[in-house]
C-alpha cells in the first residue's frame, strides 16, 4: 500500500541525501538574495604576457560572500544558478561590475587594460536579449569593445547551434573578443573553432599540471599551441602553478598564463596592491 511503499522510499532516503537536499535548498533560497543583499563578490586573477611578465588582462571570477557559511565558490553555485534561472540576473550583474573595474584600471593601470568574463552556456541559450544588454553598458561606460573577453567553455560552440554562432558574431563586431575556455576538455577540433573565429584558446589545467613529468602532456600542449598559433588564435595555459610550467609553457611558444604560481584570484584592492608589488604593471604616468 502506498503509506507502505512511502516508509519504503524514505528509508532509501540516507541521512546524507537529506543534508544534501536541504544543503542545496538553503543555498538556492539564499542564492535568490544575494544579489538584493550585494553578497556577490568579483575576485580577480592575472593573465601574464609571457614575453615580459607584464599584466594588462585579468579574469572575473564570481564568488559569493554568504553572511553565514562565508566565501562560496563559483563550482557550488553557479550550477544551481543555472538551474534556478538566476543565471541570467548573475550573469548581468558580473558583466556590470567588470566593466566598472577594467574602465578604472585602463585609468589607473593602463589604457589597454582587458578584462576576461565567463559567460554562462545557459545565457546563450536562453537569453535572447542579453548581448543588447551587455553592448548598452559597454557603451555606457565608454569603453571599446576590446576592453572584454568573453569566455566560454567548449560544450557550447560543440552543439553547433546557428544562434550561438550569430550572438558570437554580433560580440564580435562590437570588437568583444572571444576565448574558449577549459580547452582539450571537450571534443571540438581546432578546425572547427576556427569557424566561430575565436581569439583565444586557454588549455585546462589539467594538461598543464603534469607538465614537469608527463612528456605526453608536454608533447599535447606543444600541439595546442602551434596549431592555434596557425589558425590565428592567441594561447592562454590555466593552472599554472611552477616556474617549470611556466617555463616549459614559454618555451613551446604559449601566450599567456595564468594560476597559482603568479597568485590565487584577487578582491579589486588586493589585485591592485600585488599588480604594484610585483612591478608587472606599466604606469600611463
Ligand atoms: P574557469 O573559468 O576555468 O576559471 C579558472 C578556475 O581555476 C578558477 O576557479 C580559478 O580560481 C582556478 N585556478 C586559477 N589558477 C589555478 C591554479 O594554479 N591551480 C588550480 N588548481 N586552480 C586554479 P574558480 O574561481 O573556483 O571558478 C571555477 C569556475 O566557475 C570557472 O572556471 C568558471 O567556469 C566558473 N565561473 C567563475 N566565475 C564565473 C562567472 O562570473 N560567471 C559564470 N557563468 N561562471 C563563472
Ligand atoms: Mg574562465
Ligand atoms: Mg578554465
Ligand atoms: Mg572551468
Amino acid at each position: 500500500d502506498a503509506k507502505h511503499q512511502g516508509r519504503n522510499r524514505y528509508s532509501y532516503f540516507t541521512s546524507d541525501m537529506r543534508e544534501v537536499a536541504l544543503n542545496r535548498l538553503s543555498i538556492v533560497n539564499g542564492l535568490r538574495q544575494a544579489l538584493a543583499n550585494a553578497e556577490l563578490r568579483l575576485y580577480y586573477q592575472p593573465i601574464v604576457d609571457l614575453r615580459d611578465g607584464s599584466v594588462y588582462k585579468a579574469e572575473a571570477l564570481i564568488r559569493w560572500q554568504h553572511p553565514q557559511r562565508g566565501l562560496i565558490g563559483p563550482d557550488i553555485f553557479i550550477p544551481l544558478a543555472e538551474e534556478q534561472g538566476l543565471i541570467l540576473d548573475i550573469g548581468d550583474w558580473v558583466f556590470r561590475r567588470a566593466i566598472h573595474q577594467v574602465g578604472e584600471w585602463r585609468e589607473r593601470f593602463r589604457p589597454d587594460f582587458q578584462i576576461s568574463v565567463n559567460k554562462s552556456p545557459v545565457q546563450f541559450q536562453t537569453d535572447q536579449t542579453f548581448y543588447k544588454n551587455w553592448l548598452q553598458i559597454l557603451l555606457d561606460a565608454g569603453l571599446p569593445g576590446d576592453s572584454v573577453t568573453i569566455e566560454i567553455t567548449e560544450s557550447l560552440t560543440l552543439g553547433g547551434k546557428p544562434i550561438v554562432a550569430e550572438k558570437l558574431q554580433l560580440f564580435r563586431d562590437a570588437g568583444i573578443q572571444v576565448a574558449i575556455d577549459d580547452f582539450g576538455t571537450g571534443y571540438s577540433s581546432l578546425a572547427y573553432l576556427k569557424r566561430y573565429d575565436i581569439d583565444f584558446l586557454k588549455i585546462d589545467r589539467s594538461f598543464v599540471r603534469n607538465l614537469d613529468s608527463n612528456e605526453n602532456d608536454r608533447v599535447l600542449c606543444a600541439a595546442m599551441i602551434a596549431m592555434a598559433h596557425t589558425l590565428g588564435m592567441q594561447v592562454i595555459a590555466e593552472g599554472v602553478e611552477t616556474e617549470r610550467q611556466r617555463d616549459l609553457l614559454a618555451a613551446a611558444g604559449c601566450d599567456y598564463a595564468q594560476g597559482y604560481w603568479y597568485t590565487v584570484p584577487l578582491p579589486a584592492d588586493q589585485f591592485e596592491q600585488w599588480l604594484l608589488d610585483s612591478g608587472r604593471a606599466n604606469y600611463t604616468k
